[in-house]
């Protein structure tokens, strides 16, 4: 296997073997490059193979024996895995406890969705999640507030099922939240390969932000001090070059591509367990992914997040690009808040809650100084390590052509000014310091923003 600096201009000096990464993890076994330290993950077992049939009941028992259980689905991943696995540990004699199922009619990750859930599994030791974003998020949680185990079959492919965070909504408003992680996790990759190309598209890109996300991450690091690690980064390097070059095979069905969008979704997952917050895959591209979502009202194009997520960190990676690939660094002036605008923009109480999150990140007159001073007395010193971990934007353009996914706010289906909004106010929804703040703290945001959408 080469190493991902070898293809396309990934330069992590952490690549390791990808044989069996996660076999070592489950066995506490896999060595941390970072410090040499072996690392334990806290989840029973994950096994990815090209089809589990007929060993449903044997990994469920080894994992809950004796315990009663639940499996839940909805009506779509029923019919598509729910009524096998159901099948399957009923007919298992002795292992388990009482099997049981229940088909969710209006699966909802939100409060009262939970609260329904919670009352239908009352009557079991252990939950079976058959299913992805809502029923896996919502399993989640409703186990973790009544103290039970979860195991996941997933349904489609994403990062969410080896995470112990869950999204849900409080009234309306979604919230990530540290939960626990699920005892077993165990792929079926027919079931996965058979999902529509349009998922597996929106898993592609979504574990694509690596680059642009660890470059944000890392920077803000850099300049003041905030927590990095990069563990989570030194998983995802074993399989990210080839996960790209091979990006249009992914749909092909060809068993070792798909095999490997799977691997990379399960330790992209892995990796915010490690580090205990989500910044190692959500940064800049997260945030304006966000804003679409928050702001785009009526007129959403009903997009996936893993769509979005593609196309902002096309647009975030061709700003670190220009920016971190100059000779010259840029010149910061402090941190100017508009919340006359913000609450113009916003609304009063979103706007209430999105000015606090600047006012995190804010700098003064000495901080820009701080910074500038910094830069001048050796910009390469800065940058050469940002660099390293920086893909260049060909590489990433050419994977999402390649993929057939979108890469403009046009191909999202969004009006032009909405996603130039996206590019100039996207910074204002969480307190993570990213390259848009350089670049809007520089004056240089729009101008960009309106190249971005020409
Ligand atoms: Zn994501």
């Amino acid at each position: 296997m080469r190493p991902a600096s070898q293809k396309t201009g990934a330069k992590s000096e952490l690549v390791t073997d990808h044989n069996g990464v996660l076999n070592d993890l489950l066995a506490g076994t896999w060595q941390n490059p970072v410090d040499g330290a072996q690392v334990r993950i806290p989840i029973g077992n994950i096994v990815t193979q090209n089809t589990l049939e007929g060993r449903e009941s044997e990994l469920i028992v080894a994992l809950h024996r004796g315990k009663s259980v639940v499996v839940v689905s909805d009506k779509i991943t029923h019919d598509i895995l729910g009524a096998r696995i159901f099948k399957a540990l009923a007919r298992e004699g002795g292992g388990l406890g009482a099997v049981s199922e229940y088909i969710w009619d209006n699966p909802r990750s939100s409060e009262e969705g939970v609260a329904d859930l919670r009352a239908q599994t009352a009557h079991a030791d252990v939950v079976i999640a058959v299913g992805s974003g809502t029923i896996n998020d919502s399993v989640k949680y409703a186990t973790f507030l009544d103290g039970k185990e979860f195991s996941v079959f997933p349904t489609s492919p994403q990062t969410a099922y080896t995470t112990g965070t869950a999204s849900i909504s409080f009234g309306g408003v979604k919230k990530s939240l540290i939960v626990h992680f699920p005892k077993g996790v165990f792929i079926d990759l027919a079931i996965l390969a058979a999902s529509p190309p349009r998922l597996i598209r929106s898993a592609f890109a979504d574990v694509i932000c690596r680059t642009t996300a660890q470059v944000d991450w890392l920077m803000s690091h850099k300049l003041f001090q905030t927590p990095y690690s990069p563990l989570p980064y030194a998983l995802l390097a074993i399989d990210e070059a080839d996960l790209i070059d091979d990006a249009e095979r992914l749909l092909s069905g060809d068993p070792d591509s798909f095999g490997r969008l799977v691997r990379v979704c399960s330790l992209m997952g892995l990796g915010t367990g490690f580090v205990g917050t989500t910044h190692s895959g959500s940064m800049a591209e997260h945030s304006m992914s966000h804003y679409i979502d928050m702001f785009c009202g009526e007129a959403h194009p009903g997009t996936l997040h893993g769509e979005q997520v593609g196309v902002t960190t096309l647009t975030c990676s061709r700003l670190q690009n220009m920016i971190l690939g100059a000779d010259t660094p840029p010149t910061l002036g402090p941190t100017r808040i508009d919340e006359k605008a913000m609450i113009e923009r916003y609304g009063e109480t979103v706007a209430g809650d999105l000015i606090l999150q600047v006012r995190k990140k804010a700098i003064d007159v000495r901080e820009a100084d701080r910074i500038n001073a910094l830069w001048a007395a050796d910009w390469k010193g800065f940058v050469t390590p940002l660099r390293k971990v920086l893909l260049p934007f060909a590489t990433l353009w050419d994977a999402m052509t390649k993929i057939g996914a979108p890469r403009t706010g046009a191909e999202l289906g969004l009006a032009k000014p909405f996603y130039r909004d996206v590019i100039l106010h996207a910074s204002d929804v969480r307190s993570r310091f990213t390259m848009l703040d350089i670049a809007s703290h520089a004056g240089r945001l729009a101008d960009f923003a309106e190249e971005e959408c020409d």
